[in-house]
């Protein structure tokens, strides 16, 4: 762990004292604040005007009760959530996360990375998040839509295309945003497309949008691959996850000529030397929706196929060149990188949010693997959400070729903004640092044009 200097030290102190419990967010604070030692010492009028304070409180935090009906007519009750943790690059911007881990702590450690994130991918979009500890799996489609109505039936009064613009996360995907978008449009009696995004494109979404984070990343992994005179090419590459990030990742890594030899679900992971069929892949979780062991199942043992269980090893055992976590957050653990290292692992690019432990971290920037956090390898996703809002302020539909363009674009600029501040801070190659700053200097700069509100 990096010493924080006392002033920064007693931020963090003030924020454990307040979040109590909350070890996620103290995890994601303390990461931020650790990078931002190097910013008081050179401009030290980012302390002044408690900014720095400022940026760790959010601004609004709702928690509220979610009743539904289930298949067998009982009532149940889930909580709800949304922090909208920072408007002063417009309005809060950030997924919704449907999943039983899910609890104030989670969403709030999401809706502060949401807002370096989305300062980076230079777009006028503030940060928040939001949620439910309703696990969706092996729910039918009507108790997933009786959930979504009555979670919108509460969080309709909070949002709206200028005020807070929800999107998905965990658990909640074009199905789900269908769903309550739906109910919004009942109740407020407005066709107002830009309040949520990730809509299908029939309704208002935006093309690229469902492979964004996953192109996203891989185009970032391919950047700081290319800062070493390298690239994809022939390169084995595991995945953790199997959702949108995962699959879509999967999919750039495959068209830059890598192989990707292994992917997961919570229930465990199977690994296919030959590299992992992704129709099938698709299939299995966009289609069926079922666990990932079908793949083995489907395809037979053997032929260097197996399938190894939650609990019963770890994807990162699997030799890789290049690793990119894209499942949730700490998956990816000190002994983890440890392996990976030993097994000569070049970069790793973060699909999901804060899916490497600090000691992880650590342990890959000490052995000079390159290492892009989430807050900047995984902005893809929103980046192609305010390009959506474009489109739907502008009531314009963009084909493939040209979202994807602006996608690639900012991607380039997010790594390049990284990599630059990082130098300029006396780090080269440390994107940690420069992502953290980056976002960090924009955000701030506005907080303090804006005055103390
Ligand atoms: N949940 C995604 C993220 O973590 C996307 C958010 C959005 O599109 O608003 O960035």
């Amino acid at each position: 762990m990096v010493q924080l200097d006392e002033r920064l030290e007693s931020i963090l102190a003030e924020v454990i004292r307040r979040n109590a419990g909350e070890s996620e967010f103290h995890q994601a604070v303390r990461e931020v604040l650790e990078s931002l030692g190097r910013v008081v010492a050179k401009r030290p009028d980012f302390a002044e005007g408690a900014l720095i304070e400022r940026i760790c409180e959010p601004e609004r935090q709702i928690i509220f009760r979610v009743p539904w009906v289930d298949d067998q007519n009982q009532v149940r009750i889930n909580r709800g959530f949304r922090v909208q943790f920072n408007s002063a690059l417009g309005p809060y911007k950030g997924g919704l996360r449907f999943h039983p881990s899910v609890n104030v702590g989670i969403i709030k450690f999401l809706g502060f990375e949401q807002t370096f994130k989305n300062a980076l991918t230079g777009m006028p979009i503030g940060g928040g998040k939001g949620g439910s500890d309703f696990d969706p799996k092996g729910r039918s489609e009507g108790e997933i839509m009786r959930f979504c109505q009555s979670f919108m039936t509460e969080l309709y009064r909070h949002i709206g295309e200028y005020t807070d613009v929800p999107a998905g996360d965990i658990g909640v995907g074009g199905r789900e945003i269908g769903f309550m978008f739906g109910q919004y449009k009942r109740l407020t009696n407005r066709y107002e497309a830009g309040v949520l995004t990730g809509k299908a494109l029939f309704y208002g979404g935006s093309r690229a949008r469902t492979e964004a984070t996953g192109y996203g990343n891989t185009y970032f992994v391919q950047s700081m691959l290319g800062t070493k005179g390298t690239s994809f090419e022939g390169k084995k590459v595991v995945v953790s996850g199997s959702g949108n990030v995962a699959i879509y990742s999967h999919e750039k890594v495959t068209s830059f000529g890598g192989k990707v030899v292994a992917m997961s679900d919570s229930s465990g992971y199977i690994v296919d030397e030959n590299g992992i069929d992704l129709k099938l892949i698709k299939e299995i979780k966009e289609v069926r929706r079922a666990r990932i062991s079908e793949y083995l199942r489907i395809k037979g043992e053997g032929k260097g196929i197996y399938f190894v269980k939650a609990g019963e090893g770890s994807i990162w055992d699997v030799p890789c060149d290049v690793a990119m976590p894209s499942a949730t957050q700490n998956e990816l653990t000190g002994k983890d990188a440890k392996t990976l290292v030993k097994n000569g692992v070049q970069a790793v690019g973060e699909g999901a949010n804060m899916p490497s432990t600090p000691e992880a971290i650590r342990i890959f920037q000490e052995a000079g693997v390159l290492f892009a956090p989430g807050k900047a390898a995984n902005a893809g996703g929103v980046a192609t959400s305010a390009l959506e809002m474009q489109q739907n302020a502008s009531r314009d539909s963009w084909s493939f070729a040209q979202t994807e363009a602006r996608l690639a674009a900012i991607m380039a600029s997010i790594h390049d903004n990284c990599a630059a501040t990082a130098d300029e801070y006396g780090a080269p190659g440390d994107y940690v640092l420069g992502a953290n700053i980056a976002g960090f200097v924009r955000v701030a700069e506005s907080m303090r044009a804006l005055g103390v509100i």
